[in-house]
């Protein structure tokens, strides 16, 4: 008889997400447990709570998410949970700190129904946090064509450049270009010629002005992330979905959460199908992509 599903969520927040319990229990996980104030220093004994506890056979029943507001915190308690591993002794592991692997994920994959991304100019403005950075990645990872370039804007260069190191470091990808774009005018300036543009500013933040919708190379895909008023780009509504807008086919937040939901269920699902996934940005696209 196969064990109960135990989904473990460790969030280094002091009150662990809501968001992610609820989305655990409607994934069909059994148990859900829930640990706050986690830290690369105290996960270790959490994570050998679930490896030591069923026999190796048994493991692919109990598997850890690991969420959480702080990404870099995150980022932490999953090494350190890796770390704990060794041979047949791990669990699944699912990584989405504040939503951004899956945010990122389904942003490219609603992207990808209507424009290649290889091959092609994508900008990504407000880049540099957590989901425009996942984004940057995952687009670098389906690059083979060298034309293919990724433009990350911040209001500082300097933030932008760094970021692109890092993102080069990360895929290898040298495609990668850093854009100032801290007024409504940089922001017209950074997307033109782009044939895909993803805002992945700051909740309530407008980056880029209406009068993108009526410019002569207007991208042919525009996908705004941001779900609190106005929008990271005027003129997209937060329940777009594929609309079209002049010459443009136009995501809101909202319009591409429905796929961010599906992702996220779908991959704390598969986490129970053996003990050895390891679901990070890469891997969540990839269930992503099969849906
Ligand atoms: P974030 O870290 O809060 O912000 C992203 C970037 O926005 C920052 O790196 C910063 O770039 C820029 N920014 C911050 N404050 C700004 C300001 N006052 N003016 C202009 N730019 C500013 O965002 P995130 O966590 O990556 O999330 C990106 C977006 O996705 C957010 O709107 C978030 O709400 C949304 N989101 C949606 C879902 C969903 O389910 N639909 C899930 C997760 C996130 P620079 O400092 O480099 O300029």
């Amino acid at each position: 008889m196969s064990k109960s599903k135990i989904l473990i969520q460790l969030d280094p927040d002091k009150n662990p997400s809501t968001f992610d319990s609820v989305v655990a229990i409607d994934s069909g996980v059994d148990h859900l447990l829930t640990q706050a104030s986690v830290t690369a220093e105290n996960a270790t004994g959490l994570v050998h709570g679930a490896m030591f506890t069923r026999g190796p056979a048994d493991l692919k029943s109990t598997a850890i998410f690991v969420g959480g507001s702080d990404v870099e915190a995150s980022e932490a308690i999953v090494q350190a949970t890796i770390d704990c591993f060794f041979g047949p002794m791990r669990v699944s592991l699912m990584s989405d700190p504040n939503g951004s692997n899956t945010t990122a994920a389904a942003a490219v994959l609603c992207a990808e129904q209507h424009s290649p991304i290889d091959g092609q100019t994508t900008t990504i403005l407000a880049g540099t946090g957590p989901v425009g950075q996942r984004i940057a990645q995952i687009v670098a990872n389906q690059a083979t064509k060298p034309e293919t370039s990724i433009r990350v804007c911040s209001r500082r260069l300097e933030k932008a450049k760094q970021v692109c190191e890092n993102l080069q470091a990360k895929t290898g990808f040298k495609g990668f270009v850093p854009i100032q774009s801290g007024t409504p005018s940089e922001s017209l300036d950074a997307i033109e010629g782009s044939n895909l543009v993803f805002a992945a500013g700051a909740a309530g933040i407008e980056l880029l002005p209406e009068q993108w919708l009526s410019m002569n190379d207007a991208p042919a895909v525009a996908i705004d992330l941001n779900a609190v008023p106005p929008a990271g780009i005027s003129g997209i509504e937060v329940m777009d979905k594929a609309t079209q807008r002049n010459n443009t086919l136009c995501y809101g937040a909202i319009g591409v959460g429905g796929l961010k939901m599906k992702i996220h269920k779908r991959c704390l699902a598969s986490l129970f199908e053996s003990n050895d996934k390891v679901l990070g940005t890469m891997p969540i696209y990839e269930v992503g992509k099969t849906l």
